[in-house]
């Protein structure tokens, strides 16, 4: 990996823009494939939500028999979670959470372990030129208000909010169907230098003894909230334990309406958030346990949970999710609950997966539709508001990341003339080479071989 800092115009083979985990794991597979990759970020540092948000739960990635579904770059990033118990919520099992300085390490090294990644922070695409449906080139403006331009052959758009395929012109959806409106906005925030030996179950690294806590400090928030202290709509108190069980990670606030794509919404919902979080903070420390514990960090981020979703080639439906549906262009799964934070500002309603527990995504939702060399790398992929609410966790996301990066490298392979040539039976081909989970047919590719003259035909 190299991190560049130049403003020059470059061609690059694929061009990934956001680096959160569908778009680091995306850079992964497709540099593993030996393609150039420029990933662009428009923050000073890599890491997206998952750590500048701080989100701690590694949620479910694992079947109703307990084999992990989500097994490729996922179980790079935190193998700890593979050692744990079934995923079956025991009240002695733990509960696998991470911690966010050491994944954005994990990023770091697995990124400088490919030479083909080009990393560029501070860089905002802004622009996108395009040709009968092909993006051409993307321009950047770096925070020192340069502007540059790059060229690829292949495009993802790892934005989580859709904003490549926004700025290239592509169909996107925002919020449910009756009234638009989409789940509520979070600013996390971690507590440390509490004692577990006055809490009613100490053992907060389980099941068990982390939702024994949150019963205790949901009374003391109910208080404040009763005595109007805060402004924050959650019934009741959500938290996680660090893996060292010193630390919590508060994601217990809640602020409605934000709308991702507008600055001054997202400005105004963190300084929302960030009020909530300290008022929180507040009622915590009213519980003799946590009376010398004080806030190691506010997250820096506001926590967005959902914003465009760009329409493509299929729309995955809440039908789809629910009844654990399997796909012959499968090329990811995920095992996660329907999980809607109430866009009114209520408590997260949980749906589990039927059937086996998992189901499939298809390749056709990561194409966007219309386009021919845009692929889905993030939580923007194409399905509806509620099946959203489930693939958008991490374990679904570094699963889409992962699958897309594979396909755009393909395309290059094929020397297709549309991501939509590419066999989902050969991306499965690679996918399960590296590890990953992958269920139907495959199709041999011969990665022996050198891959075809760089380009996608116009
Ligand atoms: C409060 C909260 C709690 C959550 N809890 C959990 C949890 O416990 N477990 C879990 O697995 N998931 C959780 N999630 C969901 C999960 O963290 C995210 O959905 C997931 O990390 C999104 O990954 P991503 O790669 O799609 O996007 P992101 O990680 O958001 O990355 C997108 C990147 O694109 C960059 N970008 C955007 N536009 C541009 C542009 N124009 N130019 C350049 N860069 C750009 C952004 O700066 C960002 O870095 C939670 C989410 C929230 C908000």
């Amino acid at each position: 990996m190299t991190n560049d800092m130049t403003h020059k115009q470059e061609q690059y083979d694929i061009v990934i823009v956001g680096a959160g985990v569908g778009g680091i794991c995306a850079a992964l597979a497709a540099a593993r494939l030996r393609r150039s990759v420029l990933l662009l970020e428009e923050m000073a540092e890599i890491g997206g939500t998952g750590v500048h948000s701080a989100v701690s739960l590694i949620c479910a990635f694992r079947d109703n028999n307990g084999r992990p579904i989500n097994n490729g770059i996922h179980r790079e990033l935190f193998p700890q979670a593979y050692t744990h118990g079934k995923g079956l919520f025991e009240v002695e099992e733990t509960v696998p959470t991470y911690d966010e300085k050491q994944l954005k390490a994990s990023y770091q090294a697995l990124l400088e372990a490919e030479p083909g990644i080009t990393v560029r922070t501070g860089h905002k695409v802004t622009g996108v030129e395009s040709k009968d449906g092909s993006i051409v080139s993307l321009s950047a403006e770096s925070v020192n208000g340069e502007t540059s331009r790059v060229g690829g052959r292949v495009f993802l758009d790892a934005t989580a909010d859709g904003n490549l395929s926004a700025l290239a012109g592509a169909e996107c959806q925002m919020g449910r169907e009756e009234d638009g409106k989409m789940q509520t906005a979070t600013v996390t925030f971690k507590m440390v230098g509490f004692d577990p030996a006055k809490l009613f179950n100490p053992r907060i690294t389980t099941w068990g003894g982390i939702h024994s806590l949150r019963k205790e400090l949901t009374v003391y928030y109910q208080q404040m909230k009763e005595a109007g202290g805060t402004n924050n709509p959650r019934p009741s108190v959500l938290c996680f334990p660090y893996p060292d069980g010193r630390g919590i990670l508060f994601n217990s606030t809640a602020v409605t309406n934000i709308d991702p794509t507008d600055a001054e919404s997202v400005s105004a919902g963190m300084r929302e958030g960030t009020e909530q979080a300290v008022q929180l903070a507040e009622a915590v420390k009213r519980h003799p346990a946590f009376a010398q514990a004080q806030v190691e960090f506010i997250a820096p981020k506001l926590g967005v949970r959902e914003g465009r979703r760009v329409v493509g080639d299929y729309m995955l439906t809440a039908d789809d999710c629910l009844s654990g549906r399997a796909f012959d262009d499968m090329v990811a799964a995920c095992a996660y609950s329907l999980d809607i934070h109430d866009p009114l500002g209520g408590g997260a309603k949980l749906v589990k997966i039927g059937g086996p527990g998992y189901y499939h995504i298809p390749y056709r939702s990561l194409i966007a539709k219309g386009w021919t060399n845009l692929l889905l790398s993030s939580r923007c992929i194409s399905g509806s508001h509620e099946a959203h609410s489930s693939y958008r966790v991490m374990s679904g996301v570094s699963a889409i990341g992962e699958a897309s990066g594979t396909a755009a490298a393909l395309a290059l392979w094929r020397n297709a003339g549309d991501v939509r040539d590419v066999p989902a039976a050969q991306i499965r081909y690679v996918l399960q080479a590296g590890g990953q989970f992958v269920e139907g047919r495959v199709e041999k590719v011969s990665l022996k071989q050198p891959p075809a003259e760089p380009g996608i035909k116009r």
